[in-house]
């Protein structure tokens, strides 16, 4: 499936924020509220949707359910997330939504089974930062220079006058905490750290929340994550000379280990340290001849070009798409887009 790819450029306008608040602001009291994040979620989505939709809750809105396309499973970084009792499985989702929000979802492939409760919703509003968002939402506000969708989720709330506490910022800051990487990568502007200080004034910790979202993991996954990164291959001649390093993991080292399908999503992180090269690849398989690949770029490649050209989506220097074949299969496709798509 092919979507027409808008890049939008800067903030969302004024009329934006204000048609979002009115289709809030506007829900008759028994108006039925669906919020959806993306497949496979991030902290990001999880916590940008959760935060929101504590939001919500302190704004009475009665009848209100949080999901994910997929499998009801919620990753163990995120598990102790407040408001994590807002959290529905696909199934149990409203079908007949009077207003749904999504969040950190680029494009309606992104939200699966639940795509259907778009049309059938009075009002739909995205929450997003990705450049190659479609503007699928009736009210788009997607700010591609914001470093996570929590940045956008906070400015909404304050326009709708529900200050931070303690419980709303917990999520709102692994949003941004991990879709920065710990406020390390290249988005992390003043103004994430004027919005990480608003979110630990309200009384977070954040070395505990840092331990339980970034650093610890069951045994299995080190011992996985030890087989996966010692068949990783060099490829110093990918992307025109700049480099790629790649590796994948199966369902049956999965099993192997006793592990999650989440597990495999921290292990982009050692492949993207690799210091001879600028395009790291990480191909996780999902059945027998598909895998999600992971992509990250330091700077020489346009990353989310190419999960675009591949049918995915997603951030200059980080993207993704679902590959198919094997994995030697999936990164000769990957290597064939490199070079396409350099960053002057
Ligand atoms: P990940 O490698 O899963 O951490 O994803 C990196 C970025 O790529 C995120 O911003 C995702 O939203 C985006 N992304 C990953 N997989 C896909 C996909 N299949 N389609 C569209 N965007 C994707
Ligand atoms: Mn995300
Ligand atoms: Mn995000």
């Amino acid at each position: 499936m092919t979507e027409a790819v808008t890049v939008s450029e800067g903030a969302p306008a004024a009329a934006e924020f204000s048609a979002a608040v009115a289709a809030i602001r506007e829900l008759a009291p028994t108006g039925r509220v669906l919020l959806i994040c993306h497949v496979n979620p991030d902290g990001d989505a999880l916590g940008s949707m959760l935060g929101f939709g504590l939001g919500l809750r302190r704004l009475g809105v009665p009848r209100l359910q949080a999901t994910f396309p997929g499998t009801f499973e919620v990753p163990d970084p995120f598990a102790a997330l407040p408001g994590l009792d807002l959290l529905v499985s696909e199934e149990q989702a409203e079908p007949e939504p009077d207003l749904v929000i999504v969040f950190d979802v680029a494009a309606v492939s992104r939200l699966g089974a639940l795509a259907d409760r778009l049309p059938r919703a009075r009002a739909t509003v995205a929450l997003d930062h990705h450049a190659s968002n479609t503007g699928f939402a009736g009210v788009n506000l997607v700010d591609a220079g914001a470093a996570a969708t929590s940045v956008v989720a906070e400015e909404l709330l304050r326009r709708l006058d529900v200050p931070l506490d303690a419980e709303i910022a917990e999520c709102l800051y692994v949003a941004l905490a991990t879709d920065t990487g710990s406020f390390r990568f290249d988005m992390t502007t003043p103004r994430v750290h004027e919005m990480a200080a608003r979110l630990i004034a309200t009384g977070l910790r954040p070395g505990e929340i840092s331990r339980r979202v970034f650093d610890s993991r069951p045994f299995g996954a080190m011992k996985l994550s030890a087989d996966v990164l010692s068949r990783a291959q060099l490829d110093p001649t990918a992307a025109d000379g700049h480099g790629m390093v790649w590796t994948y993991a199966t369902l049956e080292d999965l099993e192997r280990h006793g592990q999650r399908p989440y597990v495999l999503d921290a292990l982009i992180d050692p492949v993207r340290c690799v210091a001879e090269v600028d395009v790291s690849v990480v191909v996780k398989q999902l059945a027998e001849r598909e895998w999600a690949v992971s992509l990250r770029s330091k700077g020489a490649v346009d990353v989310s070009a190419v999960a675009v050209a591949l049918g995915g989506g997603g951030h200059r220097l980080a993207a993704g798409f679902t590959g198919y074949g094997t994995p030697g299969d999936v990164v000769t496709a990957v290597r064939d887009e490199l070079g396409k798509h350099l960053i002057p």
